[in-house]
């Protein structure tokens, strides 16, 4: 069926969508006009598994029932709790022992940066995005700081052209290149949080590596969005945390991706914890750390199991459904979106605003506002639209696969048409 932006193929694409049933899985929030908000922050927070109360009850049970014991007797044992992750892998496109899941995600931006961000005299340029988003902007303000430069002298920031609104690569290419062999870091997001570009990972990294240089990217809006191979793409590191695409729970936990000829090379430099020496040893208590070979070397504190009780729900879900699907169904519901947005604009003058993602993205659209922007922001709020609200100006909308259907956005076209 053609897309367009009507009520029925909305209840087409609805009715033929495989994922259809997942949306039952989760709790969608009650709204005040209508019985569920249409939700499209899966982006900021995803929603929550109906299944994540009893994984988190798993492990309060056998806390009840073991105490300390449960490090080994539980049903999940809290010792090797990490392994039960591995899946965790496939979202991102690593493998298994090149992904691990700890801590949050800014503490573990800083870790990965004691690994890979090693300046010399005469190499230590990193390489941003202008305006990315505030914690990584602080992680690579800080960490210079740290190492003693000035941070106009050590980061360069890429802005969009004059009249654009998201970076082409080529331009990224030739920053990279510009700077060549004064480069020690390529640090960009995977999908831009501001205006959901979508990067190209795999290009930004081999630009990095022809000047002999580390590429490493925060996936905190790629993970569970858009479709990575971290591993084939020779990306050095990466992190995201798992509660925007990934459902795990507000503040929930990270994960990290250490390509294995970094993560297989006991060398490489880290700060180090009991949790990531060599497993067979870790209780042992010895001295001398001799790091757990892949990201699971990268461990510091043992696993804080209720957070990722929850994350486990999640991941169990994102396996079954499988990225492929996933991302297929995002696309369409994007496209969609993004069709059903501006045909209210044809139809409502009052609807004055810029959609500035590029066909380069996940699950989704950002509408730069003007003056009536805060005004149009209110009343999708008062009408149970959750959306959000970036300053200085706009709109930020994510309709998600896992969750959100066709007819959350052609009811939110209608309200649109109503403002
Ligand atoms: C969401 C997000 C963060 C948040 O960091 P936390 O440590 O989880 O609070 C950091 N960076 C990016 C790019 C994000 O999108």
């Amino acid at each position: 069926m053609q897309m367009t932006s009507s009520l029925d193929y909305a209840k087409e694409a609805d009715k033929n969508d495989p994922l259809a049933s997942y949306r039952s899985q989760f709790y969608m929030p009650p709204g005040k006009t209508r019985a569920e908000q249409l939700y499209f922050t899966g982006n900021s927070l995803g929603l929550q598994p109906k299944s994540v109360e009893s994984y988190i009850q798993q492990e309060l049970d056998d806390w009840k029932k073991y105490g300390v014991e449960g490090h080994f007797h539980g049903k999940n044992p809290w010792f090797s709790y990490h392994h039960f992750f591995d899946k965790e892998a496939k979202i991102v496109g690593g493998k298994k022992e090149e992904v691990v899941v700890m801590n949050n995600l800014t503490v573990n931006l800083h870790l990965l940066l004691v690994s890979f961000y090693g300046p010399t005299k005469s190499r230590y340029k990193i390489i941003m995005e202008a305006g990315a988003f505030p914690s990584d902007m602080y992680v690579i303000e800080s960490q210079v700081k740290h190492h003693g430069y000035a941070y106009d002298d050590a980061v360069i920031e890429l802005h969009p052209r004059e009249g654009e609104h998201h970076l082409r690569t080529e331009d990224i290419v030739q920053a990279i290149n510009d700077t060549g062999d004064e480069l020690a870091l390529l640090f960009f997001s995977g999908v831009q949080y501001y205006t959901g570009q979508a990067f190209d990972i795999k290009t930004l990294t081999a630009a990095a590596h022809d000047v002999g240089a580390i590429a490493g990217f925060d996936c905190a809006h790629a993970a569970g969005n858009v479709k990575m191979e971290l591993h084939d793409w020779d990306v050095d590191f990466a992190a995201w945390c798992t509660y925007k695409y990934l459902n795990s729970s507000p503040g929930g936990v990270s994960g990290i991706f250490v390509h294995e000829k970094h993560g297989n090379n006991s060398e490489t430099p880290r700060f180090a914890g009991w949790w990531g020496h060599k497993e067979s040893e870790r209780f042992q208590m010895k001295k001398g750390y001799i790091p757990e070979p892949g990201a699971a070397g990268w461990q510091l504190s043992n696993a804080p199991v209720l957070a990722m009780a929850a994350h486990k729900a999640s991941l169990d879900m994102f396996d079954e459904v499988g990225m492929d699907a996933l991302v297929e169904k995002g696309g369409r519901l994007n496209a969609f979106l993004e069709q059903v947005v501006k045909d209210a604009q044809l139809s409502n003058t009052k609807l004055e605003f810029e959609i500035i993602t590029p066909e380069e993205r996940g699950c989704q659209l950002s509408m730069l506002t003007n003056e009536n922007g805060k005004a149009l922001f209110d009343f999708l709020t008062e009408n149970d639209v959750i959306a959000d609200w970036r300053e200085p100006n706009v709109i930020r909308l994510a309709p998600v696969p896992m969750y959100n259907s066709f007819m959350d956005i052609w009811e939110f076209g209608e309200l649109l048409r109503k403002f």
